[in-house]
């Protein structure tokens, strides 16, 4: 191609990140007039030039150069006419197509973090540095298009000099639409809960955490609660205001050395620790810190990611830095909402948070993230779909109900909203309803489809019946399956190998499902194999209390006369007896094939799972960290091929083997390892079957189980021994919170075949 004109059309995360300004500096630099202008989901350049060329000069200086925070979907040029213009210039957004993509927050950048750490710059030190390549966006936006009356900036009338830097192309903060400065910025202050004011400021705050205080910290999608993490009693006090015994607690630490010290870190998690969207990390524990996540082996980190966080660590070491919520409500983002109740002090400031967001937890695996909550800096990133399942509606998902998610689709791509937590408790839902309105209005969406889980009492279920749209329900497994697919453009004819494993869904026949096989595609599915039934002695209560869970396994495989084990003799006899006569009767003990309640059973017979568990996956979590390394072995499980019907997998052989392990004197680690094994060797036999039969040979991982890193190596290593190909959740948690968007791709396989 050699030409005098071309235009050059970028789709994807291009605007309010500091696009069109580098457009500009590169067609001057390199000597083209023409323009920059945002269009629907993207920008149009118009270059020209009195020679004639191809422009690889500007394509590969584009590809070089381009904003870190832009996320480049497609890129499209084309020869048009030769304009003979004589300038460049960026032309103003032409009102219109609303559906444009957001930037998330994103961590401050090495030119801000330089200016902020300057004597001489005139934002020395001031917490609310940003420029077009950082800073708040999706937790400060109101409305699009992103302009800074669209945001909670909206208050702050800019200075002059920070007027100056944001009409001027060539500034860094060119249209960054939370530009501040001490002069014209938002403040930070400090303050007891009695609301009386602390001089001093970030510096005061510091030296109150070195007195062992506990600080409500406001920060980017809500409040942190901050102690000094190397102050056993300050962990134990914050502990005991968050009612949280013994759940992990987050970790913020002032620079990547000091987190080396703690924990084992390998390059890819380094990235992640590092990246501008400043995820917590899951690493391996080096040296333990007290108090921070007992009988667990792994710990999470972050590092700053505002100025104010960076501020904050200059003089302490290591904070804890978690959540400000009371016990199952959302993360809270207004002082109203009750912080003085959970601190000491609070160190707040006047810019508001719009959206709350919690942050992001995800742990490497295979070196590739695997997310425990996708929240803060990866929220409200667009998913595309693959052109075979795109259709032209506008949906909105709503999820489940424990670890929703929302998301919405429109023109080709889905959102999915940041983690909201168990819809249960009231203020989780209106959270629900909050988000439900943010996205809509965000990316002007007006659903023609509203989709919800098959259970019939989920909030999410009533919320769709009551909206008037027409509503489609999906099973929650095959909605767990078809996740990774959509994410990973999953296009193939051949049904896949649904592999869903948690610890609870409403299954297509009303009964607890959660150890799940489905033969599917994004049309439909079928039950291909399941774990065997187990009553749950006592229903949800079963789930917390993981003994009940051990008292059904011996139940089932022994009868009422099961063997002593030492983990049983902490029971009263006659509470054992209790759930014996209850599940005899079939009272209040619903059959079900959780997967998570297996695990639930194993960790509380080896004893490594207390009485009542404080925390879902708590008893799971407890036997994964406590799994031997190198052990192939596993134990003997039965398939029951029936003539009608899925395929029942009985672990009762393993039940039977576990329990003379534990009488051999077996290490419970040992035993940990044969169970993590058995399960990942059922997978493949599964997968091995529905290959034969139906010539399968995709396998799709999903459900909150595979969330242990042991057992996800195990199925992975096994499965791509056989050859097959296995997709999970890479940049979505696979837990409930992928459900909304194993929705999407049923609606619109749906839509498609209308
Ligand atoms: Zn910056
Ligand atoms: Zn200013
Ligand atoms: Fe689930």
């Amino acid at each position: 191609m050699k030409t005098n004109a071309v235009n050059i059309r970028v789709f994807g995360v291009v605007q309010g990140v500091g696009f069109r300004p580098f457009i500009y500096r590169i067609a001057k630099k390199l000597g083209y007039s023409g323009w920059v202008k945002n269009i629907g989901f993207g920008v149009e350049i118009h270059l020209e030039s009195n020679k004639t060329g191809d422009f690889s000069d500007f394509v590969e200086t584009f590809e070089k150069e381009k904003p870190p925070l832009a996320l480049i979907e497609e890129f499209e040029i084309e020869e048009v006419p030769y304009l003979k213009l004589t300038d460049f210039t960026i032309k103003k957004t032409e009102s219109g197509e609303k559906f444009v993509f957001i930037s998330p927050d994103i961590s401050v950048c090495d030119n801000c973090r330089k200016e902020l750490h300057t004597s001489s710059d005139r934002r020395y030190h001031y917490p609310f540095i940003n420029c077009t390549d950082c800073g708040p966006r999706y937790t400060i936006v109101r409305a699009l298009p992103y302009d800074r009356p669209q945001t909670t900036m909206s208050a702050f009338k800019m200075c002059p000099d920070c007027r100056q830097e944001y009409s001027d192309p060539l500034d860094r903060r060119y249209h960054a639409q939370p530009i501040a400065c001490p002069v014209c910025g938002p403040q930070v202050s400090l303050r007891s809960v009695k609301g009386k004011t602390i001089s001093g400021g970030i510096p005061e705050a510091v030296s109150l955490l070195k007195q062992g205080k506990i600080l409500g910290v406001k920060g980017l999608g809500g409040f942190h609660l901050v102690c000094n993490a190397l102050d056993r009693t300050a962990v134990q006090r914050l502990r005991k205001i968050k009612e949280r015994k013994i759940k992990p607690l987050a970790l913020m630490a002032s620079n990547f050395s000091i987190i080396e010290k703690y924990a084992t870190i390998n390059p890819i998690e380094k990235e992640y620790l590092l990246s501008a969207r400043k995820p917590i990390v899951l690493l391996k524990k080096k040296k333990d810190i007290p108090g921070i996540a007992p009988h667990l082996n792994e710990i999470g980190f972050m590092l700053p990611y505002t100025p104010l966080h960076e501020l904050l660590l200059e003089n302490i070491d290591i904070i804890v830095a978690t959540s400000s919520n009371k016990k199952d409500s959302p993360i809270m983002k207004d002082e109203q909402e009750g912080i003085e109740a959970l601190c000491d002090f609070i160190l707040t400031h006047d810019r508001p948070i719009y959206m709350r967001a919690d942050d992001s937890v995800l742990k490497i695996v295979r070196d590739k993230p695997l997310f425990l909550r996708r929240a803060r800096g990866y929220v409200p990133y667009p998913q595309k779909v693959h052109a075979s399942l795109r259709a032209p509606c506008q949906i909105l998902a709503l999820g489940g109900e424990l670890k929703d998610t929302i998301s919405v689709y429109k023109n080709g791509y889905v959102i999915t909203s940041q983690f909201l937590g168990d819809l249960d408790e009231y203020q989780n839902y209106i959270y629900f309803e909050e988000t439900i309105a943010h996205l809509t209005r965000l990316f002007d969406i007006e659903p023609d489809i509203v989709v919800s889980d098959l259970h019939p009492d989920f909030h999410t279920t009533r919320y769709a019946q009551r909206s008037g749209i027409p509503h489609l329900q999906v099973q929650h497994h095959f909605a767990h399956t078809l996740a990774p697919l959509l994410e990973h453009g999953y296009s193939g004819s051949n049904k896949v190998i649904g592999v869903s494993l948690d610890g609870f869904g409403y299954g297509e026949d009303k009964t607890a499902w959660g150890g799940e096989f489905l033969l599917a595609d994004y049309s439909g599915f079928f039950r291909l194999a399941h774990f065997k039934n187990v009553p749950l002695p006592g229903g949800d209560l079963a789930a917390k209390q993981p003994w009940r869970m051990a008292v059904a396994y011996l139940l089932d495989c022994f009868g009422a006369a099961f063997p002593p084990i030492p983990a049983m003799e902490q029971l009263d006899p006659k509470k054992i007896k209790g759930i014996v006569e209850m599940i005899r009767h079939g009272l209040n003990s619903p059959p079900s094939s959780s997967c998570g309640r297996l695990f639930d059973a194993v960790s509380f017979l080896v004893g490594l799972s207390p009485l009542k568990v404080e925390f879902e996956a708590e008893a799971p979590m407890r036997l994964e960290a406590a799994a031997l390394e190198k052990i192939d072995e596993y134990y003997r499980f039965e398939l029951d091929e029936k003539s009608t019907g899925p395929i029942l997998i009985s672990f009762e052989p393993m039940i039977r083997s576990i329990v003379e392990d534990i009488d051999k004197g077996h290490p419970a680690g040992f035993i940990s390892a044969k169970f993590h094994n058995t399960l990942a060797q059922a997978i493949l036999k599964i997968a091995l079957y529905s290959r034969k039969k139906f010539q399968a040979d995709t396998v799709s991982l999903s459900g909150g189980v595979f969330l242990n890193r042991r057992l996800l190596e195990s199925t992975l290593r096994l499965l791509e021994k056989e050859n097959f190909k296995v997709l999970r959740s890479v940049f979505y948690s696979p837990n409930d919170e992928s459900v909304s968007i194993g929705q999407i791709a049923f609606a619109l396989a749906q839509k498609g075949t209308k």
